[in-house]
Formats: C-alpha cells, structure tokens, sequence
C-alpha cells in the first residue's frame, strides 16, 4: 500500500457516477410483495381446501401436515417457475450473525417444501450440541414465515434444529418466546376482555448504516476485514471540500435508496428510506412495524439486500455498529409492542378506566420482566462489535433502565398512591376505578428521552440498546420471554387473590401496585449519558458490568435459566452451548482485529512514517553542513521536535504490537472459552485502543501525500 494507492482511489472515488434506478411502471401497491409467496400467491396457487388449511397454519399455528405440505409445496414450485427460478435453498439464521443458506439444484428438491431435510450443517458453530462430524441437523419450513424469491433462487425461511431438537439458531427459540408470550399475555387479557384469543408480539426496526465509496473502501484493509476502522483520527469539522465534488454526492446515495426501496417492497418489506444524518454517509431505514418473526425475516433480508445493492451503486454499506470512532455509531432501536386478535394494541393507553387499567397493567408487567431480567437484556445485545457503541456518549450506556416520560410516570405514582377508597371497586356497582384518563397522544416529541435504552414512546417501548449488525431475534425473544414470565407470575398471584374472595379488579389492582412498588429501580427519566447515573444504578443494583465476555454470564444465571426453561424457550443446555459461540465469536472478532491492526502498524503505517522521518532528518544534516551551528539549531528547531515525537510514537508502537502478539498467544493457551474471551477483552482489546492512540497521532503529523490510507473526511465525505 502506498500513498499512490490512496490518491488513486480518491480519484476513483470522486468519479462515481450515479446509477440511474429504473422506477417500475406499476404502482407500489401493485409490486408489493411480488416476489413473496404470499396468502394472495396461495390464494391463486393452492386448491382452495389446501389454502384453507394453510391460512390455518399460518394464523392459528395449526400442524402442518404431510399432504398439505405436499400440495403447498406443488403451488410454490409452479410460482417460482413462472419467475424463472432454478435452485432452492433453505434461509437460516445461525447464531454467528447474518444468514447462511445452503443451495440446492431445483432436480433434486422433493417439493415437499423443505419439511424435514437434512442439510450438512457442519459449518455451522452449535457449541457441542452436536459434534461436527457425526453431525446431522434438521431444518423445518417455518410456515408462518413466507418463502420468497431472490434472484434465481426460492429461498426457504427455515429454523434448524439438532438431532436432539436443540435450537442451532435464532428462529426456533424466538417462535417459542413468541408463543409464551401470547398464551401468557392472553390469559392476562382474558381478566378485560374474555374475547381475546391471541396475543401478537410486534416489530417495528430502525436500521442505522453508512454508505462508503467502494474504492475507498477496498483501500482500507481493516473496513474489509472487520468491518470498522482500526485507526484513523476525526477529520476536521468544517471540511474544505472541493464544491465539485458535493455535486454528486446526494444524487448516487438517492439513487441507492430509490433500488433498496423498490427491492424491499417486491420482498413485502414495507419499508420507507430516510435521509437522517446523524454523521455524515450514515442514514436510517425502517418499515412499519409487523408480526416480531416475520420483522426479523425481514430485517435479515434487508441487511443482506443492502449490502448487495449498495454494491450495484458502487458502494460499501457497513453494518458495523461502530464503524468509525468519535463519530456517532449505528444502532437498530426495536420498537416493541403487543396487540390482540381483537386489536387492542395492549401498550397504549384507552379511553375508559378498564382500558388504562390493563395499560398499566401490561406496562408496569413489562418493566417487571425488564427489570428482574436487566443483566440478562443486556447480554441479549451486547457483542464485540455493539460494545464500542454502548456507554459512548451517544447511544445507550451500558446499563439497562426505562424511561417512562412525563404523562405515564405521573399515571403510576397515581394508582400506586391513590387512597384504596378512590380505587376500589363498589359492590356490584359499575367499575368506579378513578384513573385519571389519558389524551390519545400525551407524549408529544419533546418528551422524548434518547439517552434511555428502553423508552416507551406512546404506544410502545423502543429498546435501542440493539446494534445495527445483530439480529433483532436475540434481543425480541429475551424480552419477549422475560414479560412472559412476568405476566405468567401476574395471573397466578392475581388468580390466588381471586381463590380467596378478592373482586377481581381490586385483585389486579392490588398486584399491579405491589409491582409498580417493586419496579421503581428500572425507572429512569434522567440523563443516561451522566456518570452520575453509574453511580445511582449501582446502587440500585441494576447490572452495571461492562465486559462483553462477563456480560454473557447472564445467560447461565439460575434466574435466566429458571426463566427460560419455564417459559418453555431454551433449556439450561442451549444455554451453555449458546454461551461457549457467544464468547468463541467475541474471541475471534477481536482476534482478528488485532491481527490485521498488527499488520497495518508494521507493514503499512511504520515504514511510512520512517521514510518520512529520515526524510526530516536528512533535511536537518543538510541544514547543518551549510550553517553554523547555532543557527542550524535554530532553523531545525520544529523538525528536530517534530523527529523526536515521531520517534515516541514509532517505539510505543512496534513496542506495543509485539506486546499484543504476546498477549494473544497467552489468551490462546486459557482453557475454556469464556477464560480466552475475558482475557481478549481485558488484556488484548485496551492494547489496541492504546496503540491507535499514537497511529492516529502519527496521521497528524506525517505528510499528507506520504500517508497511505485512506482519511475519515474521504471515507465519510465522498459519496
Ligand atoms: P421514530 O420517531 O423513533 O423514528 P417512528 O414513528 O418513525 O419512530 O417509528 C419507528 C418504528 O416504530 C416504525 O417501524 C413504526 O412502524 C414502529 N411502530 C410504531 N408504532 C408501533 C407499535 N405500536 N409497536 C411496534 N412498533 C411500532
Ligand atoms: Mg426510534
């Protein structure tokens, strides 16, 4: 790599052109979901029982049976062959983040879409479940999520399981959260409203991105092998950038977003681009929220779309949740809710006192299971890469808590309050409960809190600890399972009081103000940045620790374990194994880092800066042989400084990166994964933090026509 590289790729870079995104002529309602086999596509393409039966699947979670699959499979192959499709491939999401498919040629598919195959899954990280060469795992069709078509290729969403019915990866224990929390919300409901049958966990996600010029990008050995800048320092804030070269700038990312658009609309993704930008060449993408499993599809999908269109236009898109430091990172807030069958969304307030009643109710339950399980919430979402952003100064600290705003706060403190005469139940007199009503829209958006993890926003709660790169299934189906467990525990002590002659209302009513009691620790309305809330959450015991790798320990806690296998979603040993990729991965990634920032210190940055520094020192000898001493002295003043901090800086580092390959071949040798994990974090990871320092240092000292990757203002202003 050499300087000539960085100059030529800049120039690359700034003459990208736009690419024209063809707008098709239907209207979107009409390409809508086009290439989904969607229940209009079963409606065209099933004989009008088998649709029946598979509406039933699908709304009801009904068995899927033999001959039904059989027939469903039958309409899927003769769409997809009308689309030109030629191979088939099982979708799933395996526990190292992103999607992994296995393609097959359409001959040798049974067309029975996909029931019990038996993939080679081999590649994939199961953690001992299974052992790789006596390997065998099943996947199953999951019905509830539409197989859809990319390219020449049916893709089939599919969950995969062991041999012994263990989850090897998201969707199978996210289904089983999903169910929890619908019986467990449903029986709650029942108490307001007996009609309510089912309880649907909703999604709606925002995802945070940056766009970078792919001969940049290809330049920057660290953006390609992590996903992040190892080194680089700020590019100044008023950047003087040539007037020309904005010209294009919004034109090519408007046309990106018009393709992504178009393609996620023909995949069902109701999806709407948008242009914030937090930093520069970072925007935002979300849809209206849907169905929790069907919103992690599709949010799989999106990202996996986006890196490939984003490549049409000659673009990288990084998903990395902290691709560049000092600037703001990239984080995917989880819009959560729940709804009926009947559609009470359960997370807003109504209009009568029953209503507001079970908003409380459903509200101060969800910040029960937020709050017994904060540690374990937390774990749900930290990884290698979403840490660098958690506890920066512009996302979500590294501690979970809620903010409630001003109208809700107020709401609680009052029924908890409240003497128990203003809030009994009178006889068999008409329900006189005396909650203050709510207007429809009482959080207006200056009541808006961005500092907090877990706001709720009106209707909803909006968990933004999540990073952009993960998959929003590890973090819905803890909370999901956590309110559950919470609701489960509800009824059964409101069902007791019940038993023992308690009305019911003042039964819920008694248990919701021992819970809205129990709960205040989770509460927190003020500045999440503050160092001062680290010191009141620790206080308050919530879990404050910072480490990835401990932080993972809370999956193995018997509070989660209880948790999870009560609830009927995973089972001590998923956990375990589950636990040993979450550090293995974690391991890796930083491994990986270290390797590649160990090879730009010496290969790429050290022999630039020495070629610089002897070219500083020739200067001073060359001063010196034609002037006095004195005098030299006096004109080499600044180079002679400018040598010696060269000099401090190069020894710290080649010091340093012999200093890290030290403490990775120590971490290597530790016995089990969650010791290598803790000593990459504790030992190797600050190494690199450190010697960054003064590679970046460096940057600002060495001439600019001699460095030779490519600078933050390129990366984060060409465009
Ligand atoms: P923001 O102001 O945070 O950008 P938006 O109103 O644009 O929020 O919504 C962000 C996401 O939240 C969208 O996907 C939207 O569909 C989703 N959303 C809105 N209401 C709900 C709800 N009740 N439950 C779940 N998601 C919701
Ligand atoms: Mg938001």
């Amino acid at each position: 790599m050499s300087a000539s590289l960085r100059f030529k790729v800049v120039d690359e870079a700034f003459r990208h052109a736009p690419l024209k995104t063809v707008l098709p002529k239907e209207r979107p309602s009409d390409y809508f979901g086009k290439y989904v086999f969607n229940k209009q596509k079963m409606f065209k393409y099933l004989p009008a029982p088998i649709y029946a039966k598979m509406c039933d699947v699908i709304d009801n979670g009904a068995p899927l049976d033999r001959d039904v699959a059989d027939a469903v499979a039958e309409g899927m192959k003769k769409w997809a062959m009308e689309l030109g499709v030629t191979h088939y491939t099982h979708w799933f999401q395996p526990l190292t983040e992103g999607t992994a498919e296995k393609h097959d040629g359409f001959v040798e598919h049974d067309w029975k879409g996909g029931m019990v195959e038996e993939p080679d899954a081999s590649s994939f990280p199961s953690g001992g479940i299974r052992s790789t060469f006596e390997a065998r795992g099943y996947s199953a069709w999951d019905p509830t999520s539409p197989v859809f078509v990319l390219g020449d290729t049916l893709m089939i969403p599919t969950i995969f399981i062991s041999y012994t019915g263990e989850a090897l990866d998201y969707k199978f224990p996210l289904k089983k959260a999903l169910y929890a929390v619908d019986k467990a919300a449903t029986a709650v409901c029942q108490y307001f409203n007996p009609d309510v049958k089912k309880v649907v966990s909703n999604l709606g996600w925002e995802q945070e991105y940056f766009l970078v010029d792919e001969s940049l990008y290809s330049a920057r050995p660290d953006l390609v092998m992590t996903g992040r800048t190892l080194m680089g320092h700020d590019s100044a804030k008023n950047q003087q950038m040539d007037d020309h070269y904005f010209g294009s700038i919004p034109e090519r990312v408007e046309e990106f977003m018009k393709d992504i658009e178009i393609q996620a609309l023909e995949l069902g993704i109701p999806c709407k681009t948008r242009h914030n930008e937090v930093a520069p060449n970072q925007f935002e993408l979300a849809p209206i929220f849907e169905e929790t499993n069907l919103a992690v599809d599709h949010n799989m999908l999106m990202m996996s779309l986006m890196k490939r269109v984003a490549r049409k236009h000659g673009f990288r898109c990084l998903l990395h949740e902290k691709p560049f430091k000092g600037i703001n990172g990239s984080g995917k807030h989880n819009n959560w809710s729940l709804s009926t069958d009947t559609g009470i969304l359960l997370h807003a307030p109504g209009k009568t006192p029953e209503d507001n009643l079970r908003f409380v109710t459903f509200v101060v339950e969800t910040l029960k299971g937020v709050y017994d399980h904060n540690g374990l919430l937390k774990a749900s979402i930290i990884s290698a890469t979403n840490a660098h952003r958690l506890g920066a100064n512009e996302a979500p600290p590294a501690i979970i808590s809620s903010f409630l705003g001003k109208s809700v706060t107020a709401l609680l403190e009052h029924v908890e309050n409240a003497d128990d005469d203003a809030l009994s139940m009178d006889g068999k007199q008409a329900f006189k409960l005396d909650l203050p009503s709510i207007p429809e829209i009482f959080i207006d958006n200056t009541d808006r809190n961005r500092t907090s993890p877990f706001a709720f926003t009106g209707n909803r709660f909006e968990f933004r600890a999540v990073g952009s790169e993960a998959n929003c299934a590890s973090a819905m189906l803890t909370l999901n399972t956590a309110v559950a467990e919470a609701l489960t525990d509800f009824k059964t002590r409101v069902d007791a009081l019940i038993a023992a002659g308690e009305d019911k209302h003042a039964a819920i009513l008694k248990t919701v103000r021992e819970d809205i009691k129990y709960i205040k620790p989770i509460i927190f309305n003020g500045n999440g940045y503050g160092d001062e809330w680290k010191i009141e959450a620790e206080k308050r015991g919530l879990d404050c620790e910072t480490s990835a790798p401990l932080i993972f320990d809370n999956y193995l806690k018997p509070s989660s374990v209880r948790m999870f296998e009560k609830m009927g979603v995973m089972s001590e040993h998923e956990l375990e194994a589950r636990n040993e990729i979450k550090w293995e991965t974690y391991t890796k990634k930083i491994q990986i880092e270290s390797r590649i920032f160990g090879d730009l210190c010496l290969n790429h940055i050290i022999p630039v800066v020495t070629k610089y520094q002897s070219m500083l020192i020739d200067n001073v000898s060359k001063v010196l042989a034609i002037f006095p001493k004195e005098k030299a002295e006096a004109i080499s003043k600044e180079n002679l400084t400018i040598i010696e901090k060269i000099s401090k800086h190069e020894s710290f580092i080649i010091e340093n990166v012999d200093k890290m390959v030290e403490a990775r071949k120590v971490a290597n040798h530790l016995e089990s994964e969650r010791e290598k994990a803790i000593a990459y974090h504790d030992t190797v990871a600050p190494l690199l933090e450190q010697i960054r320092y003064h590679v970046d240092k460096l940057e600002c000292i060495v001439d600019d026509e001699a460095w030779p990757l490519p600078k933050y203002r390129e990366l984060l202003f060409i465009r």
